[in-house]
């Protein structure tokens, strides 16, 4: 059984596949509660829940709420959307451990850490864990951090620090686009890529 919030195409709006259309399924419910999230909707409210999916495309995005929550009862999806040629991309907090049997069918892990903005405990340690599987099986990932405040920046670094990420997998996404010229620069400085909400310029969630 899948709790699913809702299922849709459309552009992919964050990250380095900014612009990629895809088939996004977003699952309910998330493990953390952050003060800004703007798919709260997803945790709150009914699911609609589902015996199996049966929806591919050619990229499909795996997001929530927080996906990671059902690697196991994904895995007959996943299975047959590799054998369709599908790529499959998942977003998540990174809180969640990470097992074998669901990395090795995902192609692209899109990982949000949370810093100080987002009002939550933050396991840091388990992303850490997360982080050298996804080094040691050579998956493509990248870590994208919201930031709001001007000190964000320096949790931001002692984090990349502390997981060893190199900093071309570093991507700043400030919350809600606003101070676009600040953050363009402070990303440039530091080393690291910016994400701008372009779905957000055309009010989609
Ligand atoms: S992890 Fe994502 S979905 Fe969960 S509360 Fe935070 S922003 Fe919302």
């Amino acid at each position: 059984m899948l709790p699913i919030s809702e299922i849709f195409v459309s552009l992919q709006g964050e990250g380095p596949f900014s612009g990629r259309r895809a088939l996004f399924i977003r699952f309910f419910g998330c493990n953390l509660r952050c003060s800004w999230c703007d798919t709260k909707y997803s945790y709150y409210g009914k699911p609609k829940i589902l015996e199996e999916l049966d929806v591919f495309d050619d990229f499909i995005i795996l997001t929530g709420g927080e996906p990671t929550l059902y690697q196991d009862i994904l895995k007959n999806f996943l299975t047959r959307a590799k054998s369709k040629g599908s790529e499959i991309l998942v977003e998540t907090n990174g809180t969640v451990v990470l097992k074998d049997t669901f990395v090795d069918y995902v192609d692209y892990f899109s990982i949000s850490p949370k810093l100080s903005n987002a009002g939550v405990k933050y396991r840091v340690e388990v992303l850490k864990k997360n982080v050298e599987k996804l080094t040691n099986k050579d998956k493509f990932y990248y870590l994208k951090f919201p930031v709001m405040w001007e000190d964000d920046i320096n949790e931001v670094k002692k984090m990349v620090e502390y997981l060893g990420v190199e900093k071309r997998q570093v991507w700043l996404q400030p919350i809600d686009n606003r101070r676009i010229d600040y953050w363009w620069d402070i990303a440039v400085k530091a080393g690291y890529n910016l994400s701008i909400q372009l779905h957000k310029f055309v009010s989609k969630p």
